[in-house]
């Protein structure tokens, strides 16, 4: 382990939204008492991968960015849309049902200063948090580096890589998402990734204009989700321009055996689009007709998850993100993955303030007392989108319909307390 005087050296695999915020919050919350810790970032891929569809930053994750300096990246480039609320609509009436705000009592956000949500492709939210990283001389992220072995002992940890390059450090973290190596092939080699059931088809769609000119009408504001009888369906603004909506269908689709497979059937996105259209036919909108009609590039994104509960650590290796605790999208999975980061990032940072000679896994402990409850609350609710999204005939379709404002209007003051609590400020009890 490190001695008192030299900077504590972590490895993070993966270069996604985990692990670059994990960085970031690493750097912040070190103590002042010591030399910032000396972190290396590890991604698999050539550069890190800005594909994805358009993610909802909740007022809690874009406090988070702006503690760790993204979200001034994000605002100085533009990225995004501000979004007040995500609209609920039924799609075959297209009238209003209900909405998740995020404007606050006086319009201007919750929470203090207040946030309200911003709508942006996860590309441009990648590369906000990339241009904050660039600031930081502690961190290095290295691209195109494939893990085949991971050993720790009571000195550290060894990565070893494809091409033969052999690392060590005091510490990793896995932040290498849900099929990660971290976990497959050291914390819990039996936690595998099982398929929910559903898929996220999206792609972007230049508006059409009317005859005068003017762009078609939408019926959101910024986002609205647009229930069917056979899944849901995202329709949103995700840039100040306007000129382009982002559509993601949250769709049931039977299992495919094999990663090949699935590839096969997301090549083949002529498929893909004939299904939507017939999965959302009879929209009382002509808008949402013509923006599956337009979607480019439409993309099938299986959803995978992780088990409930599972181990997210051993003595100096720890899981952050999708990588421990995956789970279908229940509206701030981002925001979860921000709160991770920078909690763990406080708690070692309280155990290298201490400086007692307590062994680090004192600090994950401390991380993980933290956390369970909320990731097992957002697992279960993660669990009744999956419901809502499954397949249903008219009268449950009905029920839903009836359920939604309801369960709308009794969560809101649980997820808004969610959304004002600041985790860089919340006691630690450790
Ligand atoms: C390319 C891509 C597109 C996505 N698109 C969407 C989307 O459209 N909608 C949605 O809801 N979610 C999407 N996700 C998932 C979403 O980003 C995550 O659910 C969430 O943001 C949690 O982030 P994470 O960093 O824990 O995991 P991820 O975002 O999955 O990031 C994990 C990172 O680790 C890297 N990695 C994997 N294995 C290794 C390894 N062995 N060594 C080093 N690095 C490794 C990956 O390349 C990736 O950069 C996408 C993820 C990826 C990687």
């Amino acid at each position: 382990m490190a001695k008192e005087n030299s900077p504590l050296n972590i490895i993070i695999l993966g270069g996604g939204i985990a692990g670059l915020t994990t960085a970031l919050a690493l750097t912040k919350y070190a103590p002042a008492s010591r030399p910032s810790p000396r972190i290396t970032l590890y991604e698999v891929r050539p550069e890190p991968a800005t594909i994805g569809g358009a993610v909802n930053l909740t007022p809690n994750a874009l406090r988070l960015l702006s503690h760790l300096g993204a979200l001034q990246e994000i605002r100085a480039n533009n990225y995004g849309k501000e979004c007040g609320a995500v609209e609920v609509f039924d799609l075959y009436s297209g009238s209003k049902l209900s909405e998740s705000s995020f404007r606050g009592p006086e319009g201007k956000g919750l929470g203090n200063p207040p946030f309200t949500a911003l709508r942006i492709t996860r590309g441009e939210s990648l590369q906000g948090v990339l241009a904050a990283i660039e600031k930081h001389s502690n961190i290095k992220l290295i691209c195109g580096k494939k893990t085949t072995d991971i050993k720790e002992d009571a000195n550290g940890v060894n990565l070893t890589f494809e091409d033969g390059e052999i690392v060590s450090a005091d510490i990793l973290i896995g932040c290498d998402g849900i099929h990660s190596v971290t976990r497959l092939k050291h914390v819990e080699p039996e936690r595998k990734s099982i398929y929910s059931g559903i898929c996220n088809a999206f792609g972007f769609a230049l508006r059409r204009k009317t005859a005068s000119g003017a762009y078609e009408e939408t019926h959101f504001e910024t986002s609205g989700m647009n229930f069917g009888r056979r899944g849901i369906l995202l329709t949103s603004f995700h840039d100040e321009k306007k000129d382009s909506i982002y559509v993601g269908a949250l769709m049931q689709v039977p299992e495919i055996a094999s990663r090949d497979g699935w590839k096969a059937r997301g090549a083949d996105a002529e498929k893909t689009r004939q299904d939507i259209l017939e999965r959302y036919a009879g929209a009382a909108n002509p808008l949402i007709n013509h923006l599956i009609e337009d979607a480019q590039d439409l993309y099938l994104w299986p959803v995978f998850t992780l088990s409930k509960g599972g181990k997210w650590a051993t003595d100096r290796v720890m899981l952050i993100g999708d990588s421990a605790h995956a789970m279908p999208p229940q509206g701030e999975s981002t925001g979860i993955v921000f709160e991770d980061g920078v909690l763990f990032a406080r708690c070692l940072g309280r155990w290298m303030e201490k400086n007692d000679g307590a062994p680090v896994k004192e600090a994950f402990d401390a991380y993980e007392r933290l956390r369970r409850q909320r990731i097992d609350t957002a697992f279960d609710e993660s669990q009744s989108v999956v419901k809502t999204v499954n397949d249903a005939g008219w009268l449950g379709h009905r029920i839903k319909l009836t359920i939604v404002p309801w369960y709308l209007w009794w969560t809101r003051s649980y997820r808004e307390a969610h959304f004002i609590e600041d985790v860089t400020t919340s006691d630690l009890n450790y």
